[in-house]
């Protein structure tokens, strides 16, 4: 891979993948998908369930975008709390959400056990508090999702959290046994091969833009690309640029994390980091507004480290590396129709579990069947303001905000 920011851990440990060739206009597709993430792959693999006749564009290989380069934390849920959303929509909407949204977390692990996809998947998240206020709210929502809607998870006391993480001196945290993490890039390639085997056509290095297909439905799983398929979609998100490293294997690492749980702190923007299968330290920490990438991400990042763990101040980083978020103005993810078009982004941060879930109601909403499909369609979501000028300077402003409130 070319890009630069691609120098990742998870580039350097693919599964084996035979690259497949470039599209040079063949026909007879009952579906185009277009986007070789998570969101497409799982759209193409439903739709090829289905008996439908499916091909899928990749612009570059599979897996590039944010799918294979993400932190690989399982998160259960949405951005927001079932607290939030139940307040917001109502218990009845609520319900629907928590269903589908919490409901993913099994798609993910039935796809993986179904079609033997080799991805490190290891259980156990845990979400660590902060600021002490931060850890009061914590214990409502989870007391809240487990009272209300039955989804047990474990309260962490700050005397205990030593027996998940020993770093970072955190006020207590939530354990989510469901939760857990994978590797994002052999998760995308295995559903890749499976969607292969269930007759999809995958047309990698073809960039291509919906209009110019002729099929019965579209579906565009580009998230932060997807400005270049439709611009009032485009202006649905923002990508927001997140660096993660690789340090070499830890010989602590067991002591660090005596759980193997994944980690994520409670800052607006977070730190969060896990153990690779071969116990090196993966973090992610620090967000840019800006696309440019800092001169070394490792440097970057490394900061964010030794927050957490002062010990690996000197622990060498052997994979840099990042990529763009794509985050919409409510952090819900963005899920349509337009026509004939059918679409899903904007995961803000939590699309690890969810898009394989989005991908499969892309596919009942283009065989006809919308009443899932609709729960998320029907979320109230609203462009970012400012037109294609303004829209990223103001949304920076707002969120170097909130990244500010959380210093003081
Ligand atoms: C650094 C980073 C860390 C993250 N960490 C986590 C995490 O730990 N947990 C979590 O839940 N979420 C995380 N996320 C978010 C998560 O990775 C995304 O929400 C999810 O991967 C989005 O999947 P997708 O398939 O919708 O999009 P993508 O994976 O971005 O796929 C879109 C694809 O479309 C392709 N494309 C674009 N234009 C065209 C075209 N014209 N023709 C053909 N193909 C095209 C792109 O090349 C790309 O491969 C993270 C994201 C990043 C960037």
């Amino acid at each position: 891979m070319s890009d630069p920011l691609n120098n990742s851990y998870y580039a350097a440990t693919a599964n084996a993948w035979k690259t497949q060739p470039a599209y040079t206009g063949e026909g007879g597709f009952d579906v185009a998908v277009i986007g070789g993430g998570f969101t497409g792959l799982s759209a193409a693999l439903a739709c090829a369930e289905k008996g439908l006749q499916v091909a899928l564009f990749e612009a570059q290989t599979i897996g590039f975008g944010a799918s294979g380069r993400n932190g690989g934390q399982l998160i259960p849920g949405l951005r927001w709390s079932m607290r939030e959303i139940d307040a917001e929509f109502g218990r009845e909407r609520a319900k629907a959400i928590f269903d589908l949204a919490y409901g993913a977390v099994e798609r993910v692990k039935d796809r993986i056990a179904t079609h033997g996809i080799k991805c490190d998947l290891k259980a156990g998240h845990l979400e660590a508090a902060y600021k002490p206020d931060h850890f009061d709210a914590m214990q409502r929502d989870s007391e809240f999702l487990a009272t209300q809607f039955g989804w047990e998870s474990n309260i962490v006391q700050p005397q205990d959290m030593r027996r998940h993480i020993d770093g970072g001196g955190y006020h207590g945290g939530i354990y989510d046994p469901q939760g857990g993490h994978f590797h994002p890039l052999n998760y995308a390639l295995g559903l890749a091969q499976a969607a292969k085997a269930a007759g999809v056509a995958i047309f990698e290095n073809s960039s291509v833009s919906a209009d110019a297909i002729d099929t019965r439905a579209v579906i565009l799983a580009t998230d932060t690309w997807m400005n270049d398929q439709d611009r009032a979609l485009g202006r649905h998100t923002i990508p927001i640029m997140n660096y993660n490293v690789a340090t070499a294997s830890l010989p602590d690492a067991d002591r660090l994390f005596p759980s193997d749980a994944a980690v994520a702190d409670s800052r607006f923007v977070l730190n969060y980091f896990r153990l690779s299968a071969d116990k090196r330290l993966l973090f992610g920490g620090g967000e840019k507004y800006v696309q440019t990438p800092p001169a070394d991400i490792a440097a970057f990042v490394r900061k964010h480290i030794v927050e957490v763990f002062p010990t690996l101040a000197d622990t060498p980083i052997e994979y840099a590396w990042g990529g763009p978020v794509g985050v919409t103005m409510n952090r819900l993810p963005h899920i349509g129709r337009k026509g004939n078009v059918f679409f899903a982004h904007g995961f803000s941060g939590h699309g690890a579990l969810v898009t394989t879930l989005a991908g499969e109601l892309l596919a009942e909403a283009v065989t006809g069947t919308m009443e899932r499909f609709d729960v998320f369609a029907n979320l109230p979501h609203r462009p970012f303001p400012g037109g294609r000028l303004f829209a990223r300077p103001l949304a920076t402003l707002g969120l170097l905000y909130y990244a500010l409130k959380d210093r003081l």
